[in-house]
């Protein structure tokens, strides 16, 4: 069992992760089941240990092998768009990276599958989760450009790394009623909703964002 875990749980952590809530409010998500989901996961289990006091800073942090782990606004922001008006149902996230956004989706829908490129940080997804001992991740080393054929079609499809144009297989794999997010754009980059209706795709598109890129294959 992972000692560093529960060193921060005692007194300080409560309060930081309080704070983190009021100002994901004063930034504009209001869904409070979101909130709830983003107060129940302790973000520092995800961090390295030498930025947990920074866990519950708005902000992006280094998690190794070049990535970073999400700020917690765009976590917040993506699921809240998601989550409006329906239950999340069966639920893909393409890039694990720590595990953490998968930790918060899972307080939402007992059916997250994740999938991630790097293995070590696969790796460290599944201690992070096993740490907080949520079982209701299923996680899986795989190039996610390719989705997860095996568990389609899902009703929400998260993406936390960004591509060029949207992934054809992600597309194939979003239920009729599904909804999909994902950042777009190279140089400047933004969310896009894209909601699976019976007549076709609608995309919309949202905040300007900055997010690690999606790249093929796996390490
Ligand atoms: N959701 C993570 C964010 C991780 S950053 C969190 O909560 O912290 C984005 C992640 O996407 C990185 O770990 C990166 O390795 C992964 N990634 C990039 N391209 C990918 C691909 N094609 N398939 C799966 N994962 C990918």
């Amino acid at each position: 069992m992972n000692v560093r875990s529960f060193s921060g749980i005692g007194m300080t952590s409560p309060r930081a992760r309080g704070r983190m809530i009021d100002r994901l409010r004063e930034q504009g998500i209001i869904d409070e089941r979101v909130l709830d989901a983003i107060a129940a996961v302790p973000r520092h289990v995800f961090v390295d240990e030498a930025l947990a006091s920074r866990a519950y800073e708005d902000t992006a942090l280094p998690l190794g092998f070049a990535q970073t782990i999400s700020q917690p606004y765009v976590v917040a922001r993506m699921i809240e768009v998601l989550h409006a008006g329906r239950a999340l149902g069966k639920t893909l996230e393409i890039g694990a990276g720590c595990g953490y956004q998968a930790a918060v989706l899972a307080q939402l829908t007992d059916q997250v599958f994740a999938v991630e490129r790097i293995a070590p940080l696969l790796d460290k997804a599944r201690t992070n989760l096993r740490t907080i001992k949520e079982g209701n991740v299923r996680l899986q080393h795989s190039d996610g450009q390719l989705g997860l054929p095996q568990a389609a079609p899902f009703d929400t499809i998260i993406v936390a790394a960004a591509a060029a144009r949207v992934p054809p297989a992600l597309l194939h794999q979003l239920a009729i009623g599904g909804r999909m997010v994902l950042p777009l754009g190279t140089a400047t980059q933004h969310l896009v909703l894209i909601e699976h209706r019976a007549e076709g795709f609608v995309e919309t598109r949202l905040d300007a964002v900055r997010f690690v890129p999606l790249l093929s294959g796996v390490s």
